[in-house]
């Protein structure tokens, strides 16, 4: 069975992490359900998959935090050598010198870092965790020293306390050589909490909502416009929905239906693949092979739920956009 119709591979290793972040809570997850795929899962996972698509085909290390995952330099490694090409989506944290090492010798071609904004301790203050700024500066340097054809992109959350610097900190991306890329997020409801309908207006999540909605559309006017750039990942249709959807949040975003099914192949850290984290998950890779997984009847009936879903939530709108 080909794949190769897929973007791409994300698996999150992980559920734990370091930080304490204002706008994901995977960190409060009890210890007792704190969980790690094990790499032997992971190497027979790969080797699955490796006929299915072509030579290069991407995969994505992520978490939680996959830097907490002890010895993440062997799932990349195997990884490596099924012939995916691996990124890993980090925090920065604890991207340090060996870390980085290892991880680009075991043929890691990029690292994704999460950067908020220019002013340090506003990173910091969201990030819940002073010098995570310092830390993912000092990484990308690492990394180019280490390895300059290593690709280093950057992530950006679009909410309110990121809104007035955001274009300064595009600017600086699109300048800077040690960034090959950035990539925006829009804000959605607070990670790894139960889903509330119209979250915006909840006191739990209100603060991340742009108060200032004619400041966001002016920041994403701007960004279509400098969209041709080679830096700026989004494509001018994924910045079109942002802005549908922080004009009218209760309106589905897209002009037509969700798309995840076609996107991504996803895994979560108990081995589970999953076409939608809303519905049930199509079983686990220890007991079935992908392409078994992908052809299930839960699959089926998972495409016709992702169909007629109208949720505008994180995965849809950010990570596994499709352009109409
Ligand atoms: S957003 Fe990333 S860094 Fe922050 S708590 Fe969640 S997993 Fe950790
Ligand atoms: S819109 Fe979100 S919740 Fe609905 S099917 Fe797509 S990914 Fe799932």
């Amino acid at each position: 069975m080909q794949l190769d119709h897929f973007k791409f591979f994300s698996a999150n290793l992980t559920n734990t992490c370091m930080l304490r972040c204002k706008m994901c809570h995977f960190w409060k997850i009890a210890p007792e359900a704190q969980q790690t795929l094990p790499l032997d899962v992971w190497r027979s996972t790969v080797a699955g998959l490796a006929p299915c698509v072509n030579p290069g085909f991407p995969i994505i290390l992520a978490g939680g935090e996959p830097l907490l995952v002890p010895d993440l330099s062997r799932y990349v490694a195997a990884a490596t050598a099924q012939g995916f090409s691996v990124s890993i989506a980090t925090n920065g944290y604890l991207l340090d010198e060996r870390a980085i090492e290892q991880l680009i010798d075991a043929g890691t071609r990029a690292f994704c870092l999460s950067l908020d904004s220019l002013d340090p301790s506003l990173h910091d203050e969201l990030r819940g965790r002073p010098d995570c700024h310092g830390r993912v500066l000092r990484a990308i340097s690492l990394i180019k020293r280490h390895n300059p054809a290593t690709a280093v992109s950057l992530q950006t959350i679009i909410m309110d306390a990121t809104l007035p610097g955001l274009l300064d900190l595009t600017r600086w991306a699109l300048d800077e050589p040690t960034v090959d890329s950035i990539y925006f997020q829009v804000v959605t409801q607070t990670f790894a909490t139960p889903l509330v309908p119209h979250w915006q207006d909840s006191p739990e999540h209100a603060w991340l909502w742009p108060r200032d909605l004619r400041a966001a559309l002016f920041a994403l006017d701007h960004l279509i416009e400098l969209s041709p750039h080679r830096k700026l990942t989004n494509s001018i249709p994924q910045f079109q929905t942002y802005k549908a959807f922080l004009s009218d949040p209760r309106h589905f975003a897209l002009p037509t239906s969700c798309s995840i099914h076609r996107a991504g192949i996803h895994l979560d850290h108990n081995g589970e693949l999953l076409n939608c984290h809303l519905f049930p998950r199509l079983g686990n890779v220890r007991e079935a092979s992908i392409p078994e997984l992908l052809t299930s009847e839960t699959y089926h009936r998972n495409v016709e739920r992702i169909l007629a879903c109208r949720v505008n939530c994180h995965s849809m709108i950010n990570c596994y956009f499709i352009d109409p």
